[in-house]
């Protein structure tokens, strides 16, 4: 039984929650014309809207009211005539009967129809968001984003963290995308940074005893909008102290079930966990959608002493794609464009045929070699098989993609499949300078048994070192991450000068967090994962923007607000800017 909270000001009611117990009653409804229809001139029907529900209002003689007019009708609850019930909609044995109709508010016709079958141009949507929000999807979307909020943040109280508020006008963060910057007017020519996270200040709540914190935050970051990002998005951040990865994986698993829970009855179990290696060599991603198989198998053994000069020496490996042998030359030729530009030299087929592999190569490999694949691959006939040979890391990537391009269900497919990704590296490769680059940010903790690895020199060994870093995948998406922090100096130190950060460049962009590390600071752990896409996920909307009341565009535009626009002149000249021409 649903229940509805009660009703107050110019209703009784709300439209969606009558039922046949309510026959007899006297009701005031308020809402929005969905529909009106004229049986001659001495009955009317009105299907009147209000976030609960619909339900039918009829009125004896004619009513001047449009679709979208804003009306109250007030009027007795009864059974509706045998054979009238309707069905789909959940006040359909009931009628709101005797009605008179106050207009409250006319409205012109609406830019597209409020009905969830009909598709309407998402600009078109947007920019008439206010309309857009009366249909049924936005409304359960919304209303389910808001279940999830409210169940995260009991979650998180029930486990003793306190929520604490930071602020929007912030010095840089650390988390490595563009900031989006803020002119300050008191000091010309000084910018706050919109915080790409709470992270410092999350982890000065620690050194300032807070213990547990937590926060639904707003995040911005200035990066090139992919099909479904948003420069700003929210997340459940959350940082304790005295505690390692394990407590912290606890503790947001167990705000996961209840958040899932909370919005669509399911009850999960333990979130499983794999380390980043296996991750790596079993789907060649670091957050692997494990919905389905064609898992990466390897098969360098396979040409340990190959006389075939593209596969000798190097790392081989294979996916196969059942029925795949069916694919056409020219998909396979796309597909062979595609693992080179993803960074393959090339790709080998194979299709799988009862006592042959048909391939271009299958001349320049001996049968045991052809055996082998088969045997590995645990091939059968009508297979396509793939294989790529190249360092480990190229074959990791290119097959990784070649599987998803191949394999992926759709991302509402296929149940909730939540899974830990542990054990990342501490850094993801070395730059052009020989630099190493952070898999995570700067603040992310070795492994404990890796320290020396470290200082030894050799950048072999730095791509070794593990890090107390995880992340939170669902369903091939990257959830969220977090790791231990570094709360000792002299790791610090060490981490800021192989990543070239010099002590100068360390004070000026993390000064402060530096020297509140002087005063006492606990080992202490975070994590934060995004709302958005989860949302999205529960409710089985592929796109985030379904899940957002106002969203941006793709290009980054607000099509209701028009943001961004240029200000005034005079506003520029408040803050002492200039507005160059664009260039180019
Ligand atoms: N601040 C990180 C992020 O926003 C998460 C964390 O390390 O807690 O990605």
């Amino acid at each position: 039984m649903t229940e509805y909270p009660p009703a107050w000001g110019m209703r009784t009611h709300w439209c969606g929650e009558l039922r046949p117990a309510h026959a007899g009653q006297t009701v005031s409804l308020c809402g929005w014309v969905a529909r009106r229809r004229e049986h001659g001139e001495h009955l009317a029907f009105i299907d009147l809207r209000d976030r609960e529900g619909i339900v039918q209002c009829v009125v004896d003689g004619s009513v001047d009211v449009r679709n979208e007019w804003v009306v109250r009708v007030t009027g007795v609850v009864r059974i509706r005539p045998e054979g009238t019930a309707n069905p789909d909609l959940a006040t359909g044995e009931v009628e709101v009967g005797d009605c008179t109709v106050e207009v409250l508010s006319t409205a012109e016709p609406p830019p597209f129809p409020v009905d969830d079958r009909i598709e309407a141009d998402e600009a078109v949507r947007l920019r008439h968001r206010y309309v857009d929000l009366r249909r049924s999807r936005m409304q359960r979307n919304l209303r389910a984003r808001a279940v999830a909020n409210s169940a995260l943040r009991r979650s998180m109280e029930e486990q003793g963290f306190i929520e604490i508020e930071t602020p929007m006008l912030i010095a840089s963060t650390p988390e490595g995308a563009r900031d989006f910057v803020v002119p300050s007017r008191l000091q010309p020519g000084s910018f706050y940074a919109l915080p790409q996270s709470p992270q410092l200040f999350k982890q000065l709540t620690m050194v300032g005893g807070i213990d547990r914190y937590y926060q639904i935050a707003r995040c911005l970051r200035d990066e090139d909008l992919r099909a479904d990002r948003q420069f700003e998005f929210m997340q459940l951040d959350v940082e304790a102290s005295f505690v390692g990865q394990d407590e912290i994986i606890a503790c947001i698993s167990e705000a996961i079930r209840a958040c899932t829970r909370a919005v669509t009855g399911t009850e999960l179990g333990e979130i499983p966990r794999m380390s980043w290696h296996e991750a790596m060599e079993r789907y060649g991603s670091d957050k692997p959608d494990v919905r389905f198989g064609m898992e990466l198998v390897e098969l360098t053994e396979v040409f340990a002493a190959t006389g075939f000069k593209a596969f000798a020496g190097q790392v081989v490996k294979g996916i196969r794609v059942p029925g795949g042998a069916e694919l056409s030359r020219k998909r396979l030729d796309d597909l062979t464009d595609k693992a080179k530009r993803w960074g393959a030299k090339g790709l080998v087929w194979m299709r799988v045929q009862e006592e042959s592999l048909d391939s271009p190569v299958a001349k320049f490999l001996t049968d045991d070699e052809l055996a082998g694949i088969r045997r590995a691959l645990e091939a059968t006939p009508g297979d396509l098989l793939l294989l790529v040979a190249d360092e480990r890391r190229v074959v990791q990537h290119v097959l990784g993609l070649l599987r998803l391009e191949l394999g992926r269900p759709p991302l509402t497919e296929g149940g909730l499949n939540y899974l830990w990704v542990v054990d990342f590296p501490l850094f993801e490769g070395i730059d052009d300078d020989g630099r190493p680059v952070p898999a995570h940010h700067p603040f992310t903790m070795p492994h404990p048994d890796d320290l020396d690895l470290l200082t030894s020199g050799d950048p072999e060994d730095l791509l070794r070192v593990r890090s107390q870093a995880y992340d939170l995948v669902l369903n091939g998406w990257e959830l969220g991450s977090g790791s231990v922090r570094i709360h000792r100096r002299d790791v610090q130190q060490t981490i800021f000068g192989l990543l070239g950060i010099d002590e100068e460049e360390a004070r000026a962009r993390f000064g402060f967090l530096l020297d509140a590390f002087r005063y006492g600071a606990p080992p202490h752990a975070g994590f934060a994962f995004g709302i958005d896409r989860l949302v999205a996920l529960l409710v089985g909307e592929e796109n985030i923007r379904e899940v957002i009341a106002f969203p941006k565009t793709q290009s980054g535009a607000d099509p209701l607000t028009n943001a961004p626009s240029p200000v005034d002149p005079k506003v520029l000249a408040e803050l002492g800017l200039r507005v160059l021409p664009p260039s180019g």
